[in-house]
């Protein structure tokens, strides 16, 4: 058999491979904590449920709209309207199966062969994996811990030729939890103002953000800028909805319809029944979120603080989502049982199999001297889990 070209532009990823790794050394026995999940650990809210068995019960269970129902549509037009200002229509809304799906739908309607697309370091693994198979060239564009990990305007002025068609921007970041404030994404406004480049606006951490940072969406930074902007967002982390797969766009009409045709001819209409949950998730109270976010927070000081005992260690305080994001390169070049640590694969191999602490390599994001911890996971999991770090790297030999 053979296998189409394509195949080989992309590569697995490699959060859900160390998650698969670390599920297996759990089922045979080894008590492993998981620094790896990707998502919240808290159940989808009762109501949200409720509205799904509901849907059920009235039948609700047949193909809908490719795009969506109506009542998501205008639900998700009341949320951007309520929490950004923004204005959208039916025709500017795209609703798919996780904002993942979003993702690839847009970058197919919108990139090709010649075109390259700006992907800040470090970054959410798909967005490289999403252009790569369009024919278009990712251009990563490295950011600094010293610069909170978020763009350097020159830098990227600098990163910008004739051949740029797209910018992908997510805060908060995952695997960072770097989110930018209104003034530093005028700047990244501002500099694009008359060229032919889209914004992907990632914004699917929005709603978790900690120490009273205020979120601003891109889009919502004047008309011309809107124009230019897609917003991508879901569900799945706000809600901790993230195996129901709905996440939504909203763009300029024509991009929208372009992604309605190619949805048509590949998965349709997402799941009816989940679509029914999320009109309901939209019109939930934030305080639902709030209850949530208010435990990642506890979950997100203590973890810095405690990374912060570790020797050679350092951390940044994120400022959303429920990641941190350490750099632990001062240990590279060290040993164990004769093998060295040469980067965070190595770190994170190390972890797993001696320390049975599950974390993702930050080279998975682009930036091979961090790992990745996710916080979503009990206070008691963090503690151990970080202890036995601490105690694994204490170990290592120079
Ligand atoms: C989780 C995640 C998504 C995708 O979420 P879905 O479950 O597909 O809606 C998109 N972007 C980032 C940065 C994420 O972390």
């Amino acid at each position: 058999m053979k296998i189409s070209k394509r195949m080989s532009l992309i590569k697995p990823s490699v959060t859900l491979a160390i998650t698969a790794k670390a599920k297996a050394l759990k089922a045979s026995g080894i008590d492993v904590i998981g620094f790896g999940a990707g998502e919240p650990d808290f159940d989808t809210p009762d109501i949200i449920k409720k509205a799904a068995i509901d849907a059920i019960d009235k039948g609700y269970t047949k193909y809908t709209a490719v795009g969506g129902i109506n009542e998501l549509k205008d639900a998700v037009i009341r949320k951007l309207k309520r929490d950004q200002g923004l204005d959208y229509k039916r025709d500017n809304i795209l609703v798919s199966c996780g904002a993942k799906h979003s993702l690839y739908n847009l970058t197919q309607a919108l990139f090709e062969e010649g075109d390259e697309v700006i992907i800040p370091a470090p970054y959410w693994v798909s967005y490289p994996e999403q252009i790569s198979i369009t024919g278009a060239t990712p251009v990563i564009l490295n950011t600094r811990e010293s610069q909170g990990f978020k763009v350097h305007i020159s830098a990227l002025e600098n990163t910008i030729t004739d051949k740029t068609r797209g910018i992908i921007l997510n805060s908060p970041s995952n695997p960072t939890g770097a989110a930018y404030t209104k003034g530093e994404l005028q700047k990244i406004a501002d500099l694009i103002k008359g060229k032919d480049i889209t914004v992907i606006s990632d914004d699917i951490y929005e709603k978790i953000v900690y120490d009273g940072f205020e979120f601003s969406s891109i889009a919502g930074l004047g008309k011309e800028i809107k124009k230019k902007t897609v917003i991508v967002n879901g569900v799945s982390k706000a809600y901790s909805m993230t195996g129901w797969r709905i996440g939504y766009i909203a763009g300029p009409k024509r991009l929208i319809k372009e992604c309605s045709m190619l949805q048509s001819q590949s998965t349709s209409n997402p799941t009816s029944i989940a679509q029914y949950a999320a009109v309901k998730a939209l019109n939930c109270p934030d305080e639902v979120i709030f209850k949530m976010v208010r435990e990642f927070d506890k979950r997100r000081k203590y973890i810095v603080q405690a990374l912060s005992f570790i020797d050679g260690v350092s951390c940044n305080m994120p400022a959303g989502a429920f990641y941190v994001f350490p750099d632990v390169s001062n240990h590279f070049g060290k040993n164990y049982n004769g093998k060295s640590i040469g980067g965070s694969v190595d770190m994170a191999n190390y972890l797993l199999n001696d320390c049975n602490v599950a974390v993702v390599p930050g080279a998975a994001f682009g930036a091979d001297n961090n790992i990745r911890l996710s916080y979503a996971t009990s206070m008691e999991n963090i503690k151990t889990g970080i202890e036995r770090i601490k105690d694994g790297i204490s170990r290592l030999k120079t």
